[in-house]
This record gives C-alpha cells, sequence and structure tokens, in this order.
C-alpha cells in the first residue's frame, strides 16, 4: 500500500497569517494516513495566540484595508486566478486530499469537480452588480402634501468571516467558504480539521501567491480550543461551519453572546425512497453509493433506504450481491472502491452502531465487522442491515461510516412518514419509474436536496445545498449560498 507522495508538499511550519507566513507558537503535529496508520506529513498546530493574530489580521484588513470598497471586478478576477492556480495544480490537489482523508482518486476528483463548478458560479455571481431598484412609492397625505420616493436594495460584505471545516472536505470546503465570502468582500480566517491541516495549507499556498492585502485571507490550525476562541471572539462577525450537528450545536451557542451570524452545515440521516416500481438496478446504483462512496463518510449520503416491502427482498439480495463485488483496501489500488475511515475512534463508533444495531434486532446481510487481511488502516467492511426500525438508534443516529438501514414500508404515504420522522433533512432520493409520483413526493420530503432516478446529472451550479432541522442552518452553494456572505442593504430616497 503506497502513496506517491514524494512529489506532495506534506511539511507545513508555518501559519498564513496578515499575508505571511508565521511560526506557529506551539508546535508541529503528525498528520497520519488513515491507509497505513503512518506518519505522512507535518503541520503547525494553531493556538489561542495565533487564532488572536489571525483575528487581528482580518479585523484590520475589513475596517481599515481597501478590500470590502474593492471594485467587484478586481475581486471576482483574484478569485479566477485563484481558481486557475487550482486546476493548474490538481494533482497536488487530489494527492493531499488522498493522502489525509483516505479516498479513492475518483471519490476526490468528484470533490475537485463539485469545487470547480460552485467556485466557476461564485465568480460569476461576484461580478453582478446586486443593486435593485423597487417600484416607485407614490404617498397622499391628509394635509394635501404628496410625495414620490425610490428605493434601492444592495449587498455589502458582513465582515470578518470564520469558516471552520470538517475532516471530509478540508479542501473542497476551504475554498467553497473562502471563495465566496473574499468575493463579496469579507475578510476570513479559515480553520480545518486537525485530522487533515495539508488541504488547508495549500489552499493557503494558492492564496498567498494571490499576494492580498495583508489580513484577507488567514489560516490557523488546531482543534478545540482554536475552534471555540474564533466562535466567540467579538472581533468576528460570521461563522461558516461546516461539521457534526453536536459540534454546530455547540458554535451555535458560543457564538450566541455576541450575536454573530451562524451558518451551518451540519450532518444527516438521509432517505433513499425505493418505490414499488424502481429499476432495481438505478435502486441499486443509488444505494451503493448512498453508504460505500467515501466509505460512508460524506454529509448528505443516503444511508436509510426505505423500500417498499413488495420489493424489498429483490432489492436487499441485489444490493448484497453488488456491495460484496466491491474491493475494499487501498485507495491507491485503481480497482478498490472504498478505502478506509479517518481514525480508530470512527471505526469504533461505527462497530459500536454494529452491536446496536443487532440488539435492536436488525438482521444483518452483509460486513458488520474490520476486513481480514486489512491489519494497517481504519478500515471497515461495507455493511448492510435489514429489518431496520427507522426509530432505532441505527435508524436515527448519522454513522458517517459504511452502514446501510434497510427499512420496509408499504404505502407511499407512509415512505413520506418515515422519511421526515428525522431529526435530520439534509439530502434525500427517489427511485421510481412513475416519475410524476416520484416528483410529488419530493415535494413532501423534508429535506433540502432531493434527487429523483438519480438527480439532474453532475452537478448543477445553481441548486442550493444545506439542511432543515438538525441539518444546519443556512445554504452553501448556488445564489442562495453566495448571498449568505452579504447583508442586505436597503436605501430610501424622494424621487424627483
Ligand atoms: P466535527 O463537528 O467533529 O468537526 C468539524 C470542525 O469543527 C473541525 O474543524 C473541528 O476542529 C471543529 N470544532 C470542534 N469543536 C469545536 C468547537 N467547540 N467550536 C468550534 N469548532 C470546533 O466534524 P467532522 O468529524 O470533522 O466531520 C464530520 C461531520 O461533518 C459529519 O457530521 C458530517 O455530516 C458533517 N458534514 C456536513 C457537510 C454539509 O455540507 N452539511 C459536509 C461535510 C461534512
Amino acid at each position: 500500500m503506497t502513496a506517491s507522495s514524494s512529489t506532495l508538499k506534506t511539511h507545513y511550519e508555518e501559519l498564513f497569517i496578515d499575508g505571511n507566513w508565521i511560526k506557529p507558537t506551539s508546535a508541529l503535529d503528525d498528520v497520519i494516513s488513515p491507509v497505513t496508520e503512518a506518519v505522512v506529513g507535518k503541520a503547525p498546530v494553531g493556538d489561542l495566540n495565533d487564532a488572536d493574530r489571525a483575528i487581528a489580521a482580518a479585523r484590520r484588513a475589513f475596517d481599515r484595508g481597501s478590500w470590502p470598497n474593492e471594485k467587484r471586478a478586481v475581486r471576482a478576477d483574484h478569485m479566477q486566478r485563484l481558481l486557475d492556480s487550482v486546476i493548474a495544480r490538481k494533482e497536488e490537489a487530489i494527492g493531499l486530499m488522498q493522502l489525509e482523508m483516505g479516498f479513492t482518486r475518483m471519490q476526490c476528483e468528484m470533490q475537485f469537480e463539485l469545487g470547480f463548478t460552485q467556485i466557476t458560479k461564485f465568480i460569476e455571481l461576484a461580478r453582478k452588480d446586486p443593486m435593485k431598484s423597487l417600484p416607485l412609492l407614490q404617498k397622499n397625505y391628509p394635509d394635501g402634501r404628496r410625495t414620490l420616493g425610490g428605493a434601492v436594495v444592495t449587498r455589502d460584505p458582513i465582515g470578518l468571516v470564520v469558516a471552520i471545516t470538517p475532516y471530509n472536505s478540508g479542501f473542497l470546503l476551504g475554498l467553497m467558504k473562502s471563495v465566496p465570502a473574499m468575493a463579496a468582500g469579507n475578510t476570513v480566517v479559515l480553520k480545518p480539521s486537525p485530522f487533515t491541516p495539508l488541504q488547508t495549507m495549500f489552499i493557503a499556498e494558492l492564496v498567498a501567491a494571490l499576494e492580498l492585502p495583508p489580513g484577507v485571507f488567514n489560516v490557523v490550525t488546531g482543534g478545540l480550543e482554536v475552534g471555540q476562541k474564533l466562535t466567540t471572539d467579538p472581533r468576528v462577525d460570521m461563522i461558516s461551519f461546516t461539521g457534526s450537528d453536536t459540534v454546530g450545536a455547540m458554535v451555535m451557542a458560543q457564538a450566541a453572546p455576541t450575536l454573530k451570524k451562524v451558518h451551518l452545515e451540519l450532518g444527516g440521516k438521509s432517505p433513499l425512497i425505493i418505490r414499488h416500481d424502481a429499476d432495481i438496478e438505478l435502486a441499486v446504483m443509488a444505494g451503493l453509493y448512498g453508504f460505500v462512496f467515501q466509505a460512508g463518510q460524506g454529509c448528505s449520503m443516503t444511508t436509510r433506504m426505505l423500500v417498499d416491502n413488495r420489493i424489498r427482498p429483490t432489492y436487499a439480495a441485489a444490493l448484497t450481491e453488488a456491495v460484496a463485488a466491491l474491493q475494499v483496501g487501498d485507495p491507491y489500488d485503481s480497482k478498490t472502491f472504498m478505502g478506509p475511515l479517518i481514525r480508530e475512534v470512527a471505526r469504533a463508533r461505527t462497530e459500536d452502531f454494529c452491536r446496536r444495531a443487532l440488539d435492536e434486532g436488525a438482521k444483518l446481510l452483509l460486513g458488520g465487522k474490520r476486513p481480514v487481511g486489512l491489519d494497517k488502516g481504519f478500515f471497515f467492511e461495507p455493511t448492510i442491515f435489514d429489518d431496520v426500525r427507522n426509530d432505532s438508534h441505527l435508524g436515527q443516529r448519522e454513522v458517517f461510516g459504511p452502514i446501510a438501514a434497510i427499512i420496509g414500508f408499504d404505502r407511499d404515504e407512509e415512505a413520506i412518514q418515515l422519511a421526515n420522522e428525522s431529526d435530520y433533512g439534509l439530502g434525500g432520493a427517489i427511485i421510481s419509474r412513475d416519475k410524476a409520483t416520484a416528483f410529488d413526493m419530493a415535494l413532501r420530503v423534508r429535506t433540502g436536496q432531493i434527487h429523483i432516478n438519480g438527480g439532474s446529472g453532475g452537478f448543477h451550479p445553481d441548486m442550493p445545498f444545506g439542511g432543515y432541522k438538525r441539518s444546519g442552518l443556512g445554504r452553501e452553494w448556488g445564489e442562495e449560498g453566495f448571498n449568505e456572505y452579504s447583508e442586505i442593504k436597503a436605501i430610501g430616497f424622494p424621487a424627483g
């Protein structure tokens, strides 16, 4: 099992703060490969002092720098140059993603493609004048006075945006938060997961080459302590956070005393509804991607499979057969479909889900243990449970590991009800030959996104992404996502 990491920069000693590479006050930390458990890099660990320096720099750049008032086209041109360098250095980006996350190349390519699609969209939006004229207002007062008033609505940057990213998409989300934030005139402090700092240090390197005004973009690494500092400091105006719902709730509470804007992209337990008339092959593909992709480490994966009881045995058997044939192991082997989990703690949590599912009466069809022969790396077999109760632990909680929960239903109405009996509301999917019925059902499933028969084909640049309920607040992609990073300003004036 080898990572071709010789051409990658995997050793960083400095943080990017205030336009400079700065030695952190604390030590360097090892970056661990989830595939081999070996040390594959070094990165600085930021502390409170570094977080303070980054906040001070970003605050100064917003309050006294040129960036917020810079011409939109100039900011957009900078972001286009950043996108150009991302494309030019794609191999390094993919290499670091694979190294830190242990995903296959195809999975990293898909994250890259999504990032490219969205950043291109953000740059297009950043060039547009957001100002809109409102209808003229004519007033006749009792004293005979008459007025005619005009008004416009425009958008202002919010200020200092802190972006906090999870381990499963540090490069993608580091860019997908920083680019719209900067393009809209904000300044940014970006903090990655302590498991995957190198992808974000790489972003810092790309942004450093743009020579933006000092303090517009800053990177601080670190964990809980730094996260708490960034989300409580009164100088910060907005938090754009992606991670678990547990930490999301903490972030919201931490930000509350200073009333920051909080944008949360959190976890899910997304339903895949398979109707009685489904194309089984399509349903199996959706099911397989819904929990094996990235070893289940994706936020909107459809791990809760609601299957019409008339076809449930056929579907369960076909899914089991298809998944059993997949290669699990070294993600650098082009035949591998699924690599490891990120760390031992994630594998132990996945095992605990299996134990509890069996205790709660679910039927194990496949997997449920560590693969034989893969002694190094945090591997776990793709696992399928049938006869899962929707209200069980596995039916309700996000695993973030490769476990599918098959739950039966008898009527469409029941499928909708089960889909909505969840604390989450992020993604969803429906497989049915009857597209009109599927569309009616999609309208009633309470999730931020839902795809019928595989969706629109590729990443739709205008489709907003985000969740209802415990899956978050706000949206991340498209125009809605771009607009999260600005305040709305209305100006009224006498007309004529
Ligand atoms: P996590 O919640 O453990 O950590 C996310 C980030 O928060 C990390 O950078 C971490 O260091 C930081 N953090 C931890 N405690 C903090 C605190 N008190 N204050 C501020 N920051 C703090 O998530 P993870 O394990 O890295 O990622 C997996 C989770 O992310 C899953 O739940 C997944 O569904 C979710 N996710 C959601 C989306 C989405 O778009 N909705 C996308 C990817 C991942």
